[in-house]
């Protein structure tokens, strides 16, 4: 299965970054040792000083496709989870610097602690609202309204390049209010008003 993840997909979160909207998707990968699953905890690793959470909507997808055509998007994915997109945010910026792929700043070991995925009904294109909350408070609050790039123009994006798998999981974006994580942190994500995910930083 791959990981498949979206940058800069919230107007407002590509304000705070203070980086330009993108005109097209920003596509990157995590690898699938980056999923941590059933509110495992999160251990703050050696390698940063400046760990972020970015909390975002996850697709799963239900069929196989490659060039997918708009009005058949939303029958690629039919299951959304909560997931965060654990970003190590001063390694992710000294890639940017210098040019280099960004892959050690977002996809290391256990950097997408993710819930599990409850049923979604693509047809109703019916806007998702979603939490973040930090040690019980409000950081993030999402509409999938807001989206730059929706779900199905994603699914039409990203087919172009990569074969779409049955399994394979699409982190959609986030919204802005990203932020740094200390050890004994709790995080939680919420879609609408059910608790999706917590992890605990340790
Ligand atoms: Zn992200």
């Amino acid at each position: 299965m791959k990981i498949i993840c979206i940058g800069r997909n919230y107007v407002d979160h590509a304000k705070e970054m203070n980086s330009p909207v993108p005109k097209q998707p920003l596509v990157f990968m995590k690898p699938p040792s980056a999923l941590l699953v059933n509110n495992k905890p999160f251990y703050y690793p050696d390698f940063t000083k400046n760990l972020h959470y970015e909390g975002e909507i996850v697709l799963k997808i239900c069929r196989n496709g490659r060039h997918v055509q708009p009005e058949f998007a939303h029958e690629y994915y039919d299951q959304i989870a909560f997931g965060f997109d654990l970003t190590a945010r001063d390694l992710q910026a000294k890639c940017k610097e210098k040019g280099h792929p960004w892959e050690i700043a977002k996809g290391f070991d256990n950097s997408a602690p993710i819930s599990k995925f409850i049923n979604f009904d693509s047809n109703k294109d019916s806007p998702i609202h979603f939490e973040t909350k930090l040690n019980g408070g409000v950081v993030q609050s999402g509409n999938t309204d807001d989206l730059i790039f929706d779900f199905d123009n994603l699914i039409v994006h990203i087919s172009k390049y990569f074969k779409l798998q049955q399994g394979d999981i699409i982190f959609t974006g986030t919204p802005a209010g990203v932020g740094p994580l200390q050890i004994g942190d709790k995080l939680e994500g919420y879609i609408e008003d059910q608790m999706m995910i917590e992890c605990q930083i340790k």
